[in-house]
């Protein structure tokens, strides 16, 4: 992967920018998504931001040897204090980092959000919390993929701010869009997660100390929900 070549993943997300959009890409490491982007001439405007010292550097150095430093600001900067109010940003990318970091990362300065922003969140595990914060700030979910890609199984969550918006649990577990979709994707991914859980489950039998109830209920009844939705 380089900043031509993206990964099958960052292409999906990449395919979620809207045209002429100002990107703030939020924990961007090696820059790729926002040089790619520009190169093509999807976006107009970006910012790369970075917590970490040596991905910030690696970023830097792709939008240099891309020539694009007038397009893309390149900021160390802990999540969304990346965004400045005279960016003028109209998405947000935070992909490949857990969806409870992403959540985290959302909730902490979402003053800086002016609502009108599309996030386009790719996380790594963790979609439950991460919709639910969508959901209690008022985002709804305008579009969902699964793709598996070296044997990990990648989700792409697209939101914008709408007002109220209500989801059952078992939205927030599997998606709503997803769950209505059923692409032969999804189902594989939660064919892998019911053998898993049921794996987990045994475990938790054979365990020497016992497991606490709560834990053994809950993937209990994930393993129910999963087996609804497998039907
Ligand atoms: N977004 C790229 C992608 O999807 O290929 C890089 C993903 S990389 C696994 C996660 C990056 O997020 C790391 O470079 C890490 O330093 C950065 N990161 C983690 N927490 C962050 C935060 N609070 N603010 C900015 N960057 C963060």
């Amino acid at each position: 992967m380089n900043e031509q070549t993206l990964s099958m993943r960052l292409e999906r997300v990449a395919a979620q920018v809207p045209v002429g959009a100002r990107l703030a890409d939020i924990g961007s490491d090696h820059g790729y998504l926002p040089v790619a982007l520009t190169r093509r001439g999807v976006i107009v405007a970006a910012v790369a931001g970075e917590v970490a010292m040596t991905p910030f550097r690696s970023a830097e150095r792709t939008v240099r040897e891309n020539g694009l430093e007038r397009w893309i600001s390149v900021r160390l900067a802990d999540g969304l204090a990346a965004i400045e109010p005279g960016d003028g940003i109209t998405a947000v990318s935070l992909c490949g980092m857990g969806g409870e970091t992403i959540r985290d990362i959302l909730e902490r300065d979402k003053s800086r959000l002016n609502g009108q922003e599309r996030l386009i969140l790719q996380p790594n595990g963790g979609e439950q919390p991460l919709r639910l914060w969508l959901v209690e700030n008022g985002y709804r979910i305008l579009c969902e993929e699964v793709l598996r890609e070296n044997r990990f199984d990648y989700e792409v969550i697209v939101a914008e701010r709408s007002g109220p918006v209500t989801y059952t649990a078992e939205e927030l577990y599997f998606g709503p869009l997803l769950m209505q979709a059923r692409s032969p994707a999804f189902l594989d991914k939660w064919q892998r997660r019911l053998r898993q859980k049921h794996k987990t489950l045994a475990s938790f039998a054979r365990a020497r100390q016992a497991v606490p109830g709560e834990e053994v209920q809950d993937v209990a009844r994930q393993i129910r929900w999963i087996t609804d939705l497998l039907r």
